[in-house]
């Protein structure tokens, strides 16, 4: 296995009673595609800003290829850093917006415009090179802040909400220029994001944050099929959490016994299964948990019911086949390897 292009192990890193960071490792490799996600002050910028350079961790260490950063200025890192503002000149054109880092550095003229030339197509910016910033749409801006951010040839580019400023169908578009752009430039991208759907989307790795803390490290399906801890399971994607007590390999619940298909938990333990709406299964006649559909939403290629099973547990459930009606009757299965059963502290 290569060795990890960033590490950051126990960073740590309060504000006053803060704890922004409280104990963070990880690492990313080269050409890695990172997401840091996690809800609104779980830390995430703090990290990217102590990777940047931008701010210290009170302890910890911060590494690129082996190399200890502490001390080391942002703009001596080989690292950059692309603002969710974009903060792009407005007084220079694409071209020279782009170019900016480059003449800073001092590099030769036809280098530069070599160089630059190979991001405008790569972005798509060719066509634009010559417009001022305000004569660009929402997304150009985006590509010119990329572009401008990769130009030196960063070994890590951190992007802080990449997407936030696109409306919700050029975010998808961009979604995949994204990935094809990190994909040929063979850089590491980290991403800071709080939106779970455009991590999965991107990201080879996911890490998701909460309170300073990192709770799970892997790749999307992963995080999704697997997650490790029930704030992950609850904070990535859709799911119900069913309360039981650990009985002879089975789930006591208030609606039946579910069995499982493995069990690490003791006998009368109490714990709670995690299952997506889409892996209980529904039928209308036949063997299974009997409920009574609520209500329901059409979601297009599936609709999502809520289906009440106990007195007081109502399960949300993806029927694939349509044409359920308010108040039927139905049965529900439950795979005995669906879903992830946590100790109730967990
Ligand atoms: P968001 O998604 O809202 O940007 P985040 O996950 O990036 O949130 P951070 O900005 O890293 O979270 O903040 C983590 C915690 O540290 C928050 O409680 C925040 O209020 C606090 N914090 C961050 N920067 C400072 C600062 N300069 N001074 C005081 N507190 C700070």
């Amino acid at each position: 296995m290569n060795a990890p292009l960033l590490s950051v192990s126990d960073a740590r890193k309060r504000y006053g009673p803060v704890a922004a960071l409280d104990g963070v490792s990880l690492e990313v490799r080269a050409g890695e595609f990172f997401a840091l996600l996690g809800p609104s002050g779980c830390g995430k910028t703090t990290l990217m800003r102590c990777i940047a350079g931008f701010e210290t961790p009170d302890s910890g260490r911060v590494t690129l290829n082996g190399a200890d950063l502490s001390g080391v200025p942002p703009y001596r890192r080989p690292v950059n850093m692309m603002f969710q503002s974009y903060a792009l000149f407005p007084h220079l054109n694409v071209f020279d917006n782009i170019a900016f880092g480059l003449r800073r550095k001092g590099e030769a003229a036809e280098a530069i415009a070599a160089r630059v030339g190979e991001l405008l197509e790569m972005t798509q910016l060719s066509p634009c090179a010559t417009r001022r910033i305000n004569e660009l749409s929402g997304g150009q801006r985006q590509r010119v802040a990329l572009a401008r951010a990769l130009a030196p040839r960063p070994a890590l580019l951190l992007l802080d909400e990449p997407l936030g400023a696109l409306d919700r169908k050029l975010r998808e578009e961009t979604q995949f220029q994204l990935k094809e752009i990190q994909r040929k430039t063979q850089t590491s991208f980290v991403i800071v994001t709080h939106d779970q759907d455009e991590a999965l989307a991107l990201a080879d790795r996911v890490a998701v944050m909460r309170a300073g803390k990192v709770e799970q490290i892997a790749s999307p399906v992963e995080i999704y099929e697997k997650p490790a801890t029930r704030f992950v399971a609850g904070f990535v994607g859709e799911t119900n959490f069913v309360d039981g007590v650990v009985r002879g390999g089975a789930l006591d619940t208030a609606f039946g016994l579910l069995p499982r298909a493995r069990c690490d938990l003791p006998e009368g333990a109490r714990a709670t299964l995690s299952i997506r709406p889409e892996r209980i299964g529904v039928a209308r006649a036949g063997h299974g948990v009997a409920g009574l559909v609520e209500d329901f939403v059409f979601r297009g290629e599936y609709t999502l019911l809520r289906v009440r099973v106990a007195p007081d547990v109502v399960l949300r459930v993806g029927a694939y086949e349509g044409g359920f009606a308010q108040g039927e009757e139905v049965r529900l299965s439950f795979a005995p390897d669906a879903g992830v059963l946590f100790a109730e502290a967990a």
